[in-house]
């Protein structure tokens, strides 16, 4: 899980997005250490190269994000911060393309390493919400937890959720169907089963039935666990 560097151009806060993002990229690489309990700086040698461990340690401790105590690196309170962040955002993307793209946990990678440069706070707290606040990305790691996770302990339910999940009686909207039943999609939006078009749970068993405008639809519980939809209570 490193990381192939990629490149931008254009500039913010007087650093170059090239050099941005390498940062980003030094920082996630002493996260996931960290994360193993291999803080000794033998380690970052290992990860990423005799040469590029200088640099990436000079780097982050001109940033005052890191420092050295003796044979070991330790994160400042604002480099643990940002690099928590990043973290955070790389493992919420990999969930999107795992969850709801259906792609495997070897395909997200790469493309988990392009949004965590590019998702803006807002952006990364919807997805959050909108996965339901996960703990752990599709290898298993732990999601470091946003304000909004914070939130969420106070309330009782995700904002999105399997149809599977709902009660009898309660009623939410389709947000979207997971690609496993790709092939059922015509069929199902032949029946008005389609994003945005609000449903209610009439009963769970023996199958399940789903109430949409007039017509009520029964489904296998395999099927209403790959329906989401947005509670409306
Ligand atoms: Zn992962
Ligand atoms: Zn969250």
């Amino acid at each position: 899980m490193r990381h192939r560097h990629r490149r931008g151009h254009g500039s913010s806060q007087g650093r170059s997005m090239e050099d941005e993002q390498r940062l980003e990229e030094y920082l996630e690489t002493l996260w996931y250490l960290q994360e193993e309990g291999r803080q000794e700086l033998s380690h970052i040698k290992d990860a990423v190269g005799e040469a590029e461990a200088s640099h990436l340690l000079l780097a982050l401790m001109e940033n005052r994000w890191v420092r050295v105590d003796g044979d070991r690196f330790c994160f400042e309170p604002e480099g643990a911060q940002k690099a928590s962040q990043i973290v955070r955002r790389h493992r919420l993307a990999e969930r999107l393309l795992h969850d709801v793209l259906d792609m495997g946990p070897d395909q997200v990678e790469e493309d988990a390493c392009r949004f965590e440069h590019i998702l803006s706070a807002d952006a990364t707290e919807s997805i959050c919400t909108f996965l339901g606040h996960p703990q752990t990305c599709p290898h298993g790691r732990p999601i470091p937890p946003g304000p909004c996770c914070q939130r969420f302990v106070k309330e009782v339910t995700p904002l999105v959720r399997p149809l599977a999940d709902l009660n009898p009686g309660q009623q939410g909207t389709i947000t979207f169907i997971t690609p496993k039943f790709r092939s059922r999609l015509h069929q199902l939006s032949s029946l008005g089963v389609i994003p945005g078009t609000s449903v209610r749970l009439r009963q769970r068993h023996p199958t399940f039935v789903i109430q949409v405008g007039e017509s009520t639809i029964a489904m296998d519980a395999d099927l209403a666990r790959n329906i989401f939809v947005r509670s409306q209570g």
